[in-house]
This record gives C-alpha cells, structure tokens and sequence, in this order.
C-alpha cells in the first residue's frame, strides 16, 4: 500500500523532500491517520505487514466482586519499516483503562481514541520492541469479555473470558486479529480456595511471588502461537471431576460436582476416542500440551474451542430436562465439534473471519464424521441430515443469505458472520465435496492443508489447492459456485411411465431458488423404488440445468438426493408424493424415511402442499414410528403447522387429537426414549382444559411417565406452558414450583416462565428490561424470548415488534454471537399475520441499517413471509 499522493509524484525531487520534510514536521507518516472504529480488514492486513513474532505476558488480579480485574502486561513484537520507514501502530483496546504505558522504556500517552492506543513510530524500532501496560479491564455479568456468574447455590463468585470474533481487546490491550498469532505467558493472582485453568499448565508460585494474603499465584506455562481470540481462562472454585490418567480434564463448579461425576466418564471417554481417531485421520498429533474442558453455566454458545481448553455450555453437557438416547448423541457431537476445532481452527486458523466457515463447517463435519467412525450403528449420517440441512435450506432460500465466504470489512461485524450459512450449510457441501473428491482423497487434502498451516493461518482457497492436489480433479467451478455463490439449487425429479411400451423417463432438473442464474454442480444419488425394490444411479451436473433418464419397468416412486449426499433442495414430483405418503408407514429403511418426511415437509413451506395433509399423515403414522429423531423431528413439524400454518378453526379441531396421542404414547410406549419424547410433545401441543389437567397432574406427580423422573427444567416447561395458556391454577402452580425449586437455575427459570404470562405489563417490564437491566444474565434474557413471544400471544407481542428491530443496532454492539438471532426469531418468529409482515418489510424499507443486520432480518422475516402465503392459500 502506498500513501504518496499521486499528485505529488509529478513533482520535482525538491518538492519531492519538502513533502517529506513537511510529513516529518507534523510527526510521521500514519497509514490511519484517525483511529479506525472496530478493527478494519486494511488495518488488520496492515499489521501483518508490520509486525511479526508477538509475545504477550499477562499477569491479572482478581479481586472478589469487583467490577474490573487490574492487570499488568509486557508485550512484545518485532517491529518492520517499509520505505517509508517506522509506521506508527494503533494497539487495540476498548472499554477499559490504562495508567501507565511505556514503549522502549519510554513513558507515552495513555490516551485511547476509538478503542485504540497510539504506538508513535518515533518510539518504536526495528526489531523487537517492548510496551508494558498497567490497565484495568472490566468484568460484568453481561455485555463484557470477562464475564462474572454468581453461584446462587452456594454464594460463590466465577470468572471467565470469551473473546471470539473481536473481544480480547476488552481485556488487554493487544493486536486483535486473527492472523497475528502469539505466544502468551499468563499468571493469575486469585483468592486461595480458587482454581485458575488456561490454555497450558499452570503451577502455584511461591516467595516474593505468591500474592497477597488470602491469595496465590498461578503461572502458566507460554503457549503455542494462537490467535488473540483462542487464548482464554477461568477462574473460581472449580473442581476437577473424575479425575482419572489418560482422560482429558473435566472442571465444574463446586456445587454440581456430584451431578457432574454422574455423566463425567462419557464426556472424557467420547473425548479421549475422539482425540485417538483425529490424531490418526489428519496424521497430526493432538497439537497443543494438554486438554481440557470446562463447564460453564450460562455460556453464551454450546462450547467455545480456546487452545488446549476447551469451554463448554455446563446445560449442555449436565442435561437439565430427562436426556433421550439422542440427547446424549448430540452431546457427543458437541464435544467432538470442538475437539476437531483444536486441529481445524486452533492450529490452522482462518486468516480473517470471512472465512470462519473454514473452521465451523470443518468442525461440525468431521464431528459427525467421527461419531460415525466411532459408533457405527448410530446412523450418524441421517442425524446429520437432520440436524444440519432443514437449517441451512431455510436460511439459504431466503433474500437474507449469504455466500460460505462473506465479506467482512470490519471485525466489528463478524459477529453476524455466525448462523446457519456456517455451521449447516458449509457442513452439508463440505459432505457433497467429500462425495465428489472421494473419501481417501479428501483426508489426504486436509492432511496436506494443516501440514503445510501448522501454528499458522490459511484461506478457503488454500484448502480446494490441498484436495485439487490429492484429488486430480479441478476444483476452481465447483468452489466458485458453492463457496462464492449465495443461495442454492432446487431438483426437480418428474417421473412419466409409458405402461403399454413399459418405459419410464425420469427428468430430472435443477433451477437456481433465489433467481440469480447460477448453474450449480450437483453430484446426487437418483433413488428409484420399483415394486419394493430401491436402486439407485449417480448423476452429476456439471454445467447443464437438466438431463433426462429412461428406463425400462414403472417406479412407484423416486427421489432425488438418496442418503443426502447432495446439498439442495429436493421436492418430490405429484406421482412420487402420492406414492410416498401411501408408503411411509411401511418403509424399512429409517435413514430414506427421514428424508421422505423432510421432503414433505419442503413442500409445506413451499406452499404446494396442504399443512393439515401433513397433519394428517403424521397423526396416521406417528403411533408406530419407532425411530426417536424421527418422531421428534415430524412431532416438532406438526406442532409448528398446528401453530402457525393451519387456521384457528382447523387448529382446534385436530389439536385434541395431537393431544391424545401424546398422552398415549408418552404413557405406553415400550421405549423410555419413545415416552420422553412424548412427554415433551404434549408439553409442546397441550392448550385443552383436558392436556393441561395432565401436565398439572405431571407437576404434583399424581400422573408420572413410567420409568422416567422428570428433570427441574421440565417441569419449569411445564410451568411456562400453563402459565402461557393463562390456565386459571398458573399463578399457584408458578408460586408452588418456586418454593419447590429455589436454586439458581430454578430462579433463571421462573424468569422465562412468568415472561410467558399473558398480560401487557408483563410483556412491558420485561421489554424494558431487555434493553436496559445491565446486571440481568444474558442467558436468563435468551432463554425468556420464546416465552415472551409465545405462539398464541401475537396480539400482545406486536407492539413489541417495532420496538424490537428499532433495537437491533444495540443488541449488535452489546450482546454475544447468537443472542441477535434469538431476538429476531423471538419477535418476528412469534407473529403469524401480514399486519406483522408488513411491519418489518417497512421497517427494512426504512430504517438506516448496517447490512449484516439487514440480512439478518430478511433471513428472519422469511418464515412469517412463509407463514402468511401459506395461511393464504390454504385458507
Ligand atoms: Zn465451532
């Protein structure tokens, strides 16, 4: 990058000097002159060309309740000069303060503008510099990078970081970006009883520097080179469980040790497997010094993969509600997710987060590959179906999505960068490439990839390179399509039978769902189904739109995208959907039924087929599917078309018999997982005075699910539903189950339960709240919305609406990842009507809107777009 005015270099040598003369009058040359807001792509692709071999020594201070942590910092880099000699360097540094600085041994200006801090360049030098520090950085319940929880069970006080995209520089002052890697020394002073646990080993000190009275010291051992965002530590009574050699380490909270050692040995075991098969599959040793995962409540994501310390959600990992065998599956996912993380992202690290889907999608594909490798008769791959790709559709047909790689000119929005584009839709093409590049030839590439990045950082096209390389084949049109592209592909697959020729022809066709004429390559499994017979045939498009198959015989029926290896979607035609809705029931084959239904359900909200023909179905063939993520997922479905698609009317009159199956089932069923599930379906659809006299039956245990004790969170739900239905024995039943239940969590959860009373001063005092109670937990905030938006509430929530977008811009700048998507599917997702719709289009019409957060809207306000066509034409 060059800063000489173009002007300039017309002129004569002397001019020439005199600018120069006159750049050094002023103090130096600046590439940003002002500091920047947020970190910019140019400044952050500034520093790489500056700075390298960073080193950042911490030492922290934690005081009991206090709303700042003191620390004290030495860091160091080695400095570059380009032709325009020593730049000055902006250090990162937001929200807290600075007493003293010095650069080299020289005290400088402690000022920070923008959540920056000047280095002048007159007191840098070439080669290694060193800045010391003395700040203080705060520490909060909420809304910080240093978060404080109080144990409620027991009085205790935990601290703990998360700085992923861009908040470490809300604890110390650093160079925050991902792909200036450094090595940190930390050491931590805390009170005497408290455990501290960081990306290394640490180790009490003793002497001169053992701390305070009533404190001791720990140090840890400096780390690999790890970005900013990776680097991380807790602090607190935890307590180490199941303590056992040759298992990962496992920390918790004090007072839920003893539920912790319950489910301690699955969490360990799943994980020391998981590191043994990953070591060998990417032929990379486990790549930092050791491993651990901590359980924090009310963590902000499910887990969050620091080096060598791993933090992981404690509701999702000690389960709050009676666990399904599926329950548990999921948790296995999530702990091998972040495993794979310490290879794909901790130690090959995405240079900028518009490649985050490098890391995410990576990570979510080989968890399941892993399960699958792991436990091979879990039908890994339709779980995977399941869980990732109904996500990553609805979002990817919407006018709100965004391609895999998104562009990010500021880390100050990356946060937006985090949804279903990431984490389902990368996973599901990472599949289809695996498909197309073949398996050996895939692990071959990643092995290549984190060989040739080790400790370092590397782009998506650095990845199609490796698998090109060991694959053969030319990636660049497929990359271009499903990595740059936004939107997806539809197939259509019609089916014409000449009976008296006994030919068949099958064409199958794909268009482009958002209209932007891409032709994407596709690589699918053709299912036919003939008089009991599946075969299949594998065709792939590479630059047409169509082709066409004939054959001999009539299929009864046939599908596009056989054992999901295509990413797409794939309706079924009217003769294979008659067919399929006749032989659903009877189908052996899970993993083809769960795709079967999940066509179905496309249809639904494609509005070509009737909800309550959905209903119907799923109410005749509910009773005997066995299959437990099935039955959740088509329970679920028909639950969301009794809620929101069908009219009041029809609602009504097939609700009560939703309501009796459940109730059956959940009290009959030969499987436990079977009657869980059940239980939370009629939990899910209860509104008849019948349903509710049996979940109250449930909470004084004068009805019980045999063989199942229900949990403290089912029973809150149970709680928020009656309370939401404004059944006349809610107030009691809230005020008993409160006096039943006075712990910590059961004080979180009478909080969503009452934000689902039916009354506008509720609604009122919790929106204020929302917006303005900054000492209120964020998870206590997110797990309220759905009870604050309840489906049947839109009357009471819609005043809320505008208030809610208007809000967007704050919960932007003050809340974590995922809570803004909670928000926009809490407010919009509980309205039905076009009066509603209509509120937000005007709103996006508008409103003055950064357009992550317009994206985010549109790709929220397409369910209730959805919802009202549908409610339209099935009137
Ligand atoms: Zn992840």
């Amino acid at each position: 990058m060059r800063l000489v005015d173009p002007a300039l270099s017309k002129l004569g040598g002397r001019a020439l000097q005199a600018a120069a003369l006159f750049c050094l009058m002023l103090g130096s040359v600046h590439a940003f002159p002002q500091a920047p807001a947020g970190i910019p792509r140019d400044l952050a692709r500034f520093r790489v060309q500056q700075l390298k071999d960073v080193r950042y020594q911490l030492s922290y201070t934690i005081t009991p309740r206090a709303d700042s942590v003191s620390g004290h910092e030495e860091m160091r880099f080695v400095q570059n000069a380009d032709d325009r000699g020593i730049l000055p360097e902006w250090l990162d540094f937001r929200e807290g303060s600075i007493s003293s600085l010095t650069i080299n041994g020289q005290a400088a200006s402690t000022d920070t503008q923008n959540g920056h801090v000047e280095l002048p360049a007159t007191m840098l030098k070439l080669d290694e510099n060193v800045v010391v520090i003395d700040f203080k950085a705060p520490v909060a319940p909420a809304g910080k990078a240093i978060t404080r929880f109080e144990d409620k069970d027991d009085g205790s006080e935990y601290i703990y970081t998360l700085f992923v995209p861009m908040d470490a520089d809300m604890a110390f002052p650093c160079f925050d970006q991902p792909d200036l890697k450094a090595k940190f020394k930390l050491n931590v002073t805390a009170p005497q009883d408290w455990t501290v646990i960081s990306n290394t080993d640490g180790h009490e000190t003793s002497g001169e520097n053992a701390g305070a009275a009533g404190q001791h010291r720990i140090e840890f051992a400096e780390t690999k080179p790890i970005s900013t965002y990776l680097f991380a530590f807790a602090a607190g009574p935890f307590q180490k469980v199941h303590d056992t050699p040759g298992l990962p380490g496992l920390f918790v909270r004090k007072s839920k040790l003893q539920k912790a050692e319950a489910e301690a040995e699955s969490v360990q075991q799943i994980t020391a497997d998981g590191i043994k098969y990953l070591s060998d599959y990417f032929a990379q040793p486990f790549p930092f010094p050791k491993y651990d995962m901590v359980m924090i409540p009310g963590f902000a994501y499910g887990g969050m993969e620091h080096a060598g310390a791993t933090f992981l959600r404690e509701e999702s990992i000690l389960f709050r509600t009676a666990p399904t065998h599926s329950d548990r599956l999921n948790r296995d996912i999530l702990l091998l997710h972040e495993l794979t993380h310490q290879w794909f992202g901790d130690l090959v690290t995405m240079r900028w987060f518009d490649d985050l889907w490098l890391k995410e999608g990576f990570a979510q594909y080989m968890a399941y590959h892993t399960l699958n490798s792991l436990k091979p008769n879990e039908n890994v791959w339709k779980r995977f179906y399941q869980a990732i790709k109904p996500a990553a559709y609805a979002i990817d047909s919407t006018q709100g999505t965004t391609p895999i790689y998104q562009d990010i000119p500021n880390l100050k929005d990356a946060k937006s960068a985090y949804g279903a584009i990431v984490y389902s839709k990368a996973p599901g093409v990472i599949k289809q490439l695996a498909f197309v590049v073949g398996d050996d030839q895939f692990r071959d590439g990643l092995r290549l990839y984190l060989k040739e990045h080790a400790y370092a950082n590397a782009e998506w096209n650095d990845l199609v390179r490796a698998l090109e390389r060991t694959s053969k084949k030319p990636l660049g049109p497929w990359a271009d399509a499903w990595i740059k592209k936004r939107g997806m592909p539809q197939v259509d697959v019609s089916l014409a039978c000449d009976r008296r020729q006994g030919l068949s022809s099958i064409d199958v066709r794909q268009h482009d769902v958002l209209n932007q004429g891409t032709i994407w390559p596709i690589a699918t499994e053709l299912l036919i189904h003939q008089r009991g017979i599946d075969s299949t045939t594998t065709i792939s498009f590479a630059t047409t739109k169509n082709g066409m198959l004939v054959r001999p015989g009539c299929p009864d029926y046939v599908f596009g995208n056989d054992e999901d290896q295509a990413y797409g979607r794939f309706l079924l035609d009217p003769v294979s959907r008659k067919a399929v809705m006749a032989q659903l029931g009877s189908m052996k084959d899970v993993f083809q039924r769960t795709l079967l239904w999940g066509s179905l359900w496309d249809s639904v909200r494609e509005a070509e087929m009737d909800p309550r023909e959905y209903i119907d179905l799923a109410l005749r063939n509910l009773p005997e599917e066995q299959d437990e993520s099935l039955a959740q997922s088509i329970i679920g479905r028909t639950i969301t078309a009794l809620h929101r698609y069908v009219s009041p009317e029809v609602r009504e009159q097939l609700a009560p018999k939703m309501e009796a199956l459940a109730a059956d089932q959940m009290l009959h069923s030969p499987s436990q997982d079977m009657r869980i599930t059940w239980f939370r379906a009629l939990r899910g659809v209860a509104e008849t005075a019948k349903a509710r006299g049996q979940l109250k039956d449930m909470l004084t245990v004068k009805l019980i699910v045999p063989g199942v004790e229900l949990r403290p969170l089912d029973r809150w739900n149970i709680v928020e539903s009656l309370v939401a239905q404004n059944d006349p024995d809610a107030t009691a039943v809230l005020a008993a189950e409160e006096k039943r239940d006075p712990t910590g969590d059961g004080k979180k959860y009478a909080y969503m339960a009452r934000a689902a009373r039916p009354d506008p001063e509720t609604k009122k005092q919790y929106f204020d709240e929302y917006l303005h109670d900054a000492a209120r937990p964020e998870d206590w905030i997110e797990i309220s919305l759905g009870s604050f938006n309840w489906w049947n509430q839109s009357d009471l929530t819609l005043p809320y609406l505008a208030p809610a977008l208007d809000a967007v811009p704050q919960v932007k700048r003050e809340r974590k990842i995922f809570f803004m998507l909670a928000w926009l599917n809490a407010f919009i997702g509980g309205q039905q009507s076009s009066a509603a719709q209509k509120q937000v289009h005007d709103f996006l019409n508008s409103a003055a809107l950064d357009k992550d957060l317009r994206l985010k809207i549109l790709e929220v306000v397409d369910e209730l777009d959805r919802t009202v066509k549908i409610r339209g034409k099935y009137r």
